[in-house]
């Protein structure tokens, strides 16, 4: 397989807490750039310290010339909150945002407000027009709290007619379920393109705590093979490169129009996938 203008990489991060961690990520930024992605995105934790975080990178990143998405939500914040924050990001040269409705951050309690992310992009839409590209998050294996398959699409639906433009998918290990879910998008009216997430696979325990708690399946024959390696991390690895580069495989040869990695703000995991698939040239 080789570089194809047209296939999208998008590379994922979570805000660093410590200038140490921060000095660490954009030596990691500026490795994983060499891959050139279409744009980095950074996560957003509504409550607390971690929205600052967010924005303090986002900044970094469009000082240095790189295309960088913030993740975000309304969290505790209220609409005057929101369009300031939007305002700094417009000024700061953000043109992306992805909007969510979020998760509530531990400790944050009655502050968190449920506004879903159809009310986000429909917000930013009404008072910023097209002045950002607008992802939002999708789900081919259905979200945790929906309630049902076909609510979970019509929410979808709900997100793109609001006007987001791209959505990214929670990852998954299972290809069958990424195309039967943009089949029934088709069948649900929806055209915009859905771009799949690819978590590499690092560590066991910590793969499956995640997992469990976001809605994305761990196949049984899967955990059976992970869990048979044990303590033996480097197999871990070497055995999660393969499957994530094979599945990444089968979703670019069969019409995915690109791949979001969630880095785990390391290089390695994605790169290696990256060069395997042959798209590092
Ligand atoms: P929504 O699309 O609003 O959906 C949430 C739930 O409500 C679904 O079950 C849906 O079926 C239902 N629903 C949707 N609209 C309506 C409606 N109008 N009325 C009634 N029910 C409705 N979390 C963070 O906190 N920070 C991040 O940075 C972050 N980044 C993410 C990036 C990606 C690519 C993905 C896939 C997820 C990310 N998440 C993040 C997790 C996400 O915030 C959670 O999954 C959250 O629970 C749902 O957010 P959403 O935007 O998908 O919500």
């Amino acid at each position: 397989m080789s570089n194809n203008d047209n296939l999208r990489l998008s590379f994922e991060f979570f805000p660093p807490k410590s200038d140490e961690g921060r000095s660490k990520l954009l030596k990691v930024r500026d490795q994983l750039n060499t891959l050139n992605p279409e744009f980095f995105s950074v996560t957003y934790g509504a409550g607390g310290s971690t929205r600052d975080n967010t924005k303090g990178i986002i900044k970094t990143f469009k000082q240095d010339g790189v295309s960088v998405a913030p993740h975000l939500s309304f969290g505790g914040d209220d609409e005057t909150t929101m369009k300031a924050l939007l305002q700094e990001y417009k000024d700061a040269g953000v043109d992306r945002i992805v909007a969510l409705r979020g998760d509530m951050p531990s400790g944050m309690g009655g502050a968190f407000q449920m506004v879903y992310a159809n009310q986000l992009v429909a917000f930013i839409r009404k008072h910023f027009g097209d002045d950002f590209h607008l992802e939002v998050a999708a789900y081919p294996e259905i979200h945790p709290e929906a309630t049902s398959y076909d609510d979970d699409i019509r929410y979808l639906k709900g997100k793109f007619d609001a006007g987001a433009d791209s959505a990214l998918t929670q990852y998954f290990y299972s290809p069958d379920a990424y195309f039967y879910f943009l089949d029934q998008c088709e069948k649900a009216g929806i055209s915009n393109p859905i771009y799949p997430g690819i978590m590499p696979i690092l560590n066991y325990k910590n793969l499956i705590r995640f997992s469990d708690g976001c809605g994305a399946d761990i196949p049984r024959w899967l955990r059976k093979r992970l869990e048979s390696f044990g303590d033996d991390t480097a197999s871990v690895q070497a055995f999660g490169l393969d499957l994530v580069t094979e599945l990444c495989e089968t979703l670019l040869e069969n019409g995915a129009p690109g791949l979001h990695f969630y880095t785990m703000n390391q290089v390695e995991p994605t790169a290696a996938i990256v060069k395997n698939l042959g798209l590092n040239d």
